[in-house]
Parts: C-alpha cells; structure tokens; sequence
C-alpha cells in the first residue's frame, strides 16, 4: 500500500525541532508577562466573512489564498489566516471592554494560507503578537513595538531593523490619496499590473511596490508624513519621541504602507538581512477602524505579528542557540532480571523528585545500554547488578566527571541532588 505523506507546505516538528519551539514559547510567555499581556486563545476555524471583511476582499491573502470550505450545514468557513480578525471579533463578542476599558492580549498560533510553497513560505505556519485594544494612546504603539523587540533580544537574535511611519487617518488620507493618484496618473501605463489594477480602491498600496520600475516611478510621489492633518502628526511625534525615550533606534520609511483602510497612524516592519528578499520578521501597527468594520462599537487598537518559522531561521542563521542542549538526567541500567522491580520502584522515586529518568525496553546488552545513555545526554548512570542488590546498593557513574560511586539505594536521590549542576 501506498505509504500516506503530509501535505504539501506542512511541516512535522520533530523532537530535536520542538525542544526549541518550547524554549521559543517559553521565552513569549515571559515577555509577556512581563509587560502585562494575557494569552487569547481563538478557535482555529471562524466564518469567512469575518475575513473577508476584516481583512479585505481585494487583498491577496482573501482573494487567493485562504482554506475555505462548507462544512455539512453548507456554512462557509475559513482556517484562520490570520489573528487580528479574530481577536477583534472576541474582543467584541465577549465585551472584553466591560471589565476592563483597556485589554493586552498575546496569542502564540497555527496559521493558513495556501501559498505557493518556497522557503520560508508554509500552509500552516505559525504566528506570535500582541494587541492592545481601546487605546488610542501613542504610548500603547511605542509598548507593543517594544514588546516584539524585547523577545526578540531575549532569544538572542541580533541585527534587526525596525522602521516606523504614519499612514495617518482618514481625515487626511482621503485628500492625500487624491493626490497621489494625480502624481501617478500620467505615468500610470508606466507602472506594473499590480500597481494599475491597485490604482483606484487603493492607490497608497503603489508605493509598497518592489518592481524596479515602480520604486523609480515613486522617487517623487507626494509623501503623507508631509500632509498628515495635525492629529496625526502629534501622533507620530508623541511615538517617535517615546521611542527615543526607550533607546530604541528606528527608520522612518515613507513608502512603507498597510494596504488596508482600517489601518490608521502607526504602521511599523521589523526585518532582518539573515532571511534575504522576504525580510520582514514582524509587522504591525495600528487598526482604529477595524471594530466597526466588523459591526462593533469602535475601539482604537494597535498589535503586531511575528512568524515563527521566520524567527528560528533567523536565530539558525545567526548560530543562536534558542534552546539548551537536551539531557536526560538519569538512566537506569539493570544486570539482570533480578533488578528489574528495583529499577521500577527507583525511576519512581527520581521521577518524583522531578529528575527526568528513563530505563531500557528492547532487552540492550549493557554495553548497547550504556550507548544509549550517551546517546541521550545522561548526566548519571545508575547501574544495578546482582552484587549490588546483595549489598543493597547501586552504583552511581557522574558521566560528566567520569566517576563511579557506590551508595545505598535509599541515598540515591539525595546523592542524585548533591551531583546535579
Ligand atoms: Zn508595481
Ligand atoms: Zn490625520
């Protein structure tokens, strides 16, 4: 028969992966708690049209790549793509607002889109942030940036860029979008499909462009950080000076934009050179009209995503260790069958005190034993022959020192405690 594979863009994280993403995981919980974020969990699968409106029916992710499916009563339901939607929609659904006028959520999450697969690019991949909902606050901008850099410093990683920009508000992005699109206009034969197809719904999206006849088209594009209306300029200012105030260095990039119209203010991209053309490592910035574009009431907000895959490829390509080496801390070698209910009553008595502790199962020669105690790590080898159970005693090897002890069985774990380092 033939033997079943894993679909395409997916990924099996195996044991010497996963000791990793729980250290990865660890250190998000930490930070978190340390600035005060509390975990959201969503479910997996959200109706389609919390997407469609929440993200946007002209974007790619919408149009293209999401995993949409009717489920028996013929609904439609998508694997979520993304997390702000939902954590937007829970927010509103369970009026987090009304127990507390500020809410700080974390999320760690499996994600879907259907992308063509290439490097760094997964059908299920996964995502960490942080959001701040019902704050209009720059304040609440300049912690969530820091808080996705103070994981990232936490792990190790080093070399990265933050840059910042305001997309203003619609007060003054409708008449700078007008504009924009009389700058472009005569030349707008001149730009790629993209950019012509983006030219009416959604001309601040040209600028994002990385076609090198449209980044030399919009050397002279009017810029909004020029025309923001006086608001959003003490906004900046206020994000900016804060910044400062955190030591954080940052670059103002003009062109940098978030295509969609709920996206107010700051908007910011946090990438590193290790990942190559696909740079960004984590995006953000602030969402105050997306509540009522999902039918809530409205409630400033401000949030970024990190992806995962992209954070552990970065800490390989800077030998960042994100994880310490795996040990197992005692194997238990028995002689005989004699020592067999022993063995059992002592791996109980070390796995008790909180020691990991393991023992054979295939009937190893103790030769073949001792193989696989190195092969794991092990930091003592207890071993218990048929002379050592007369004399109501085990040997003790400190693999790391190179040296045998004889003890008590009943001094074992005291013994085990004393060694540890
Ligand atoms: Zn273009
Ligand atoms: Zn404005």
């Amino acid at each position: 028969m033939k033997q079943l594979k894993r679909i395409k863009g997916t990924q099996d994280i195996l044991p010497d992966a996963s000791v990793k993403w729980n250290a990865l995981e660890g250190t998000i919980r930490q930070v978190m708690q340390c600035y005060n974020f509390s975990e959201l969990r969503t479910p997996v699968f959200e109706q389609t049209e919390l997407f469609s409106r929440g993200i946007g029916q002209l974007t790619d992710i919408v149009s293209k790549e999401m995993y949409t499916f009717e489920d028996r009563s013929r609904k439609r339901l998508t694997l979520k793509p993304e997390m702000t939607a939902p954590i937007m929609r829970a927010y509103q659904e369970n009026k987090l607002y009304a127990n507390a006028q500020l809410t700080k959520v974390f999320y760690i999450a499996p994600l879907f889109r259907q992308e063509r697969p290439q490097a760094g690019r997964l059908r299920q991949f996964h995502q960490f942030g942080a959001e701040t909902l019902g704050s209009a606050d720059p304040g609440a901008d300049a912690e969530i940036i820091d808080t996705a850099l103070s994981v990232y410093r936490k792990t190790g990683i080093t070399g990265l860029k933050l840059k910042i920009n305001s997309v203003g508000d619609p007060l003054c992005r409708i008449p700078y979008k007008k504009q924009l699109q009389e700058h472009i206009r005569p030349n707008l034969e001149h730009y790629c499909e993209d950019c012509q197809r983006r030219f009416d719904e959604n001309p601040m999206r040209i600028l994002d462009c990385k076609k090198e006849t449209c980044v030399a088209l919009n050397q002279k594009a009017p810029k909004l950080l020029d025309n923001l209306c006086p608001d959003c300029e003490t906004h900046y200012h206020a994000l900016k000076s804060q910044l400062k105030t955190l030591h954080i260095e940052f670059e103002e990039d003009p062109y940098l934009v978030r295509g969609l119209d709920y996206y107010t203010r700051t908007v910011f991209e946090i990438t590193s050179d290790a990942l190559g053309a696909q740079n960004a490592i984590c995006g953000g910035g602030r969402y105050d009209l997306l509540a009522e574009e999902l039918g809530g009431l409205p409630a400033p907000a401000v949030g970024f995503a990190s992806g995962i895959e992209r954070l552990i490829m970065v800490a390989e390509a800077q030998g960042v260790e994100l994880a310490p080496l795996k040990r197992l801390d005692v194997f238990l070698i028995g002689m005989d069958t004699e020592a067999k209910p022993l063995i059992l009553r002592l791996l109980k008595d070390i796995r008790k005190a909180g020691f990991s502790a393991d023992q054979d199962y295939l009937g190893r020669s103790m030769k073949a034993q001792m193989r696989e105690a190195n092969r794991q790590n092990t930091r003592f080898v207890v071993i218990i022959g048929t002379d050592e159970i007369k004399k109501n005693s085990v040997s003790l090897k400190l693999m790391d020192k190179g040296e045998q002890i004889s003890i008590p069985f009943d001094n074992l774990v005291a013994e085990i405690k004393k060694h540890y380092s």
